[in-house]
């Protein structure tokens, strides 16, 4: 097959970021329009793509043809009777290290087709094909590979070649990555998934990672599908970029974009060091590594819930603007929720340490004033203006509907389990049986729930999904066992503050209705000093502040900003909690709820 939309993708310039596109379209309707995407599925903000493409030209039968451009994002080509193959030639800047867009330079190249291939109005529905050239020879780039997920119709040892894609959502959905690379793959029920790795630091254990990886794809197709039927879908491939600081992860139905630390990645033991075993190398909370596996869980899980079950909204994405749904807080909460916990089911990690990353996510929620004015059905649909629009307001004005969406599954399943019907797991595959994979409403969910748990879950979906009241996390988690504990709360918190990194005291946020917002300090200020009984001390650091405040009810500030000096009175705030959480003090509470494994 010889799809009639054709890309050639070449890499001739890597020092100039520039990828090299040629698109060519058999039988060109005589008005052809052309549109780049503005966003990314999965990443919820309009990115207009095309700020970075250039120099478009466009050739019919090998005779330049005058285009138009529409608007920020489509051009138009009209064409004398009878041309047979419309060719439109344009470089794509790359340079974004992101999972969302496209990078190009001499160590690597990566990129989404969102970033790279036009959409041909009309026809985006027809195959297209994707080729992808190896780097000329003159570029000493011979050690590069290539990864997609997209079949081959055929490549070189190294990868490169001619992919197809059915339509262009399976374009869009597939991104591209390529350089030196680590590779790695393993089979699930029968479905090849290939592990590929750039930027790996030497003595990098691609084999834990990969053992690793299986063991939480098994939990994740373990819960969608139980013990032995097959995945939807027949090959899967992860992607991880190893960087200096980046972080990140995109999913997409047959694959996944990741980004990493560098010093996340497992090394391999040292020669006469004792091998770690599978049982020897429990997941610690803080460690990086943990923090990748849980990145690598929830885009897996994405494979299934966003990617297939999706909202109805999503039924066929529309490139060209925002795409609203109130049913992110299910979609990525409920993903937020699974990825920690398909680790702990795995067997990689003790129930005390997944406790300790659930509570880390609780008291998230908790120093968010933002949850008591936005609920996360709110926060799903205004992701595109603020989630994905992080300024100094944001936890004053938003709530995140990944932690307490996450937070809403707990309610949900330890609800469920308590009352001893059923459990979420049960719900999740009902649901996709019921949508048959494909798109869902919140009703969906309701009707599921109601049947499962053979009562209605209105009254709680009300409450917790579309109210901003507290959940009843306390009561739900003893309920279950688990010893619900406080320590008081870090000083920053107790001051309704939040630091810019960096030396000195220079503030990120100033929170509602806290100490800080009382003294006049806001975003952006440098808090300078501190006055205590009529003298003037200069501070450094919150510690200095604690000890200069100790006995006292409130203290002076002296704050900078804008190039004025501003006074103001610190009340000392009353000190505030944190939660901790403890695994079960009985082992007859633990087993009764089934909820963590042991
Ligand atoms: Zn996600």
């Amino acid at each position: 097959m010889n799809p009639a939309l054709h890309f050639r993708v070449a890499v001739r310039d890597p020092h100039a970021h520039l990828f090299d596109v040629t698109l060519t379209i058999e039988q060109p309707a005589a008005r052809t329009r052309v549109a780049l995407p503005v966003w990314i599925p999965g990443s919820y903000l309009v990115r207009e793509f095309a700020q970075h493409l250039q120099g478009l030209q466009a050739v019919a039968d090998g005779q330049s043809v005058p285009l138009r451009q529409l608007d920020k994002h489509r051009w138009e080509v009209q064409l004398p009777a009878g041309r047979q193959r419309l060719e439109l030639r344009y470089q794509v800047y790359a340079f974004d290290a992101s999972v969302r867009t496209a990078f190009l330079d001499q160590t690597r190249g990566f990129f989404n087709p969102t970033s790279l291939c036009l959409r041909v109005l009309g026809r985006e529905d027809e195959p297209h094909a994707l080729a992808i050239e190896p780097p000329a020879k003159a570029l000493g780039l011979a050690q590069w590979q290539l990864a997609t997920a997209l079949p081959p119709q055929q490549k070189n040892r190294q990868g490169f070649g001619t992919y197809l894609a059915a339509d262009y959502d399976e374009l869009a959905d597939s991104p591209v990555t390529m350089g030196p690379m680590w590779s790695g793959q393993f089979k699930l029920r029968g479905v090849p998934h290939r592990f590929v790795v750039t930027g790996a630091p030497p003595g990098f254990d691609g084999e834990r990672l990969l053992r690793d990886t299986q063991r939480v794809c098994a939990a994740a197709m373990a819960l969608w599908h139980g013990p032995t039927s097959p995945p939807p879908f027949n090959r899967y491939v992860f992607m991880l970029h190893a960087s200096q600081d980046g972080y990140g992860g995109l999913e997409h139905r047959h694959s996944t974009a990741l980004l990493c630390q560098r010093a996340d990645l497992p090394l391999r033991p040292l020669p006469g060091a004792s091998a770690p075993t599978g049982a020897g190398t429990a997941l610690k909370a803080g460690d990086g590594y943990t923090t990748l596996l849980g990145l690598i869980s929830h885009e897996y899980f994405h494979t299934w819930q966003v990617k297939r079950l999706r909202p109805a909204e999503f039924t066929r994405y529309d490139y060209d603007r925002e795409n609203y749904t109130e049913l992110l807080w299910f979609f990525e909460g409920f993903t937020s929720y699974y990825d920690d916990l398909l680790l702990q089911r795995a067997g990689m990690m003790d129930a005390a340490t997944y406790l300790q990353l659930l509570a880390k996510t609780i008291n998230q929620v908790q120093q968010t004033p933002g949850r008591q004015l936005q609920s996360v059905a709110q926060a799903s649909f205004d992701a595109w203006v603020k989630y994905y629009r992080v300024q100094e307001n944001t936890p004053n004005a938003t709530v995140s509907y990944y932690t307490k969406g996450a937070l809403v599954a707990l309610c949900l399943d330890l609800t469920l389990r308590a009352e001893g019907h059923t459990n979420l797991d049960a719900v999740m595959q009902a649901l996709y049986a019921r949508c048959q994979g494909g798109p869902m409403r919140e009703r969906d969910l309701l009707a599921e729930l109601r049947r499962l748990g053979r009562r209605a879950f209105d009254a709680e979906l009300a409450a917790w999904v579309h109210g901003t009241g507290e959940l009843p996390l306390q009561a739900l988690l003893e309920q279950a066992g688990i010893q619900w504990l406080t320590e008081t709360a870090p000083l920053a918190q107790q001051l309704g503050l939040r630091l810019a990194d960096g030396p000195g005291l220079r503030l990120k946020s100033v929170l509602r209705g806290g100490a800080a917002e009382a003294a006049g300090l806001a975003a952006g200020d440098e808090w300078l000093a501190v006055e205590v009984d009529g003298q003037g001390w200069r501070v450094h650091s919150l510690d200095e502040v604690a000890r200069l405040a100790r006995g006292h009810a409130q203290l002076g500030t002296l704050a900078a900003r804008d190039g004025r000096l501003l006074r103001g009175t610190l009340p000392w705030p009353v000190p505030c909690s944190t939660v901790q959480l403890k695994p079960a003090a009985s082992p007859a509470e633990a087993v009764s709820s089934r909820w963590l494994q042991e």
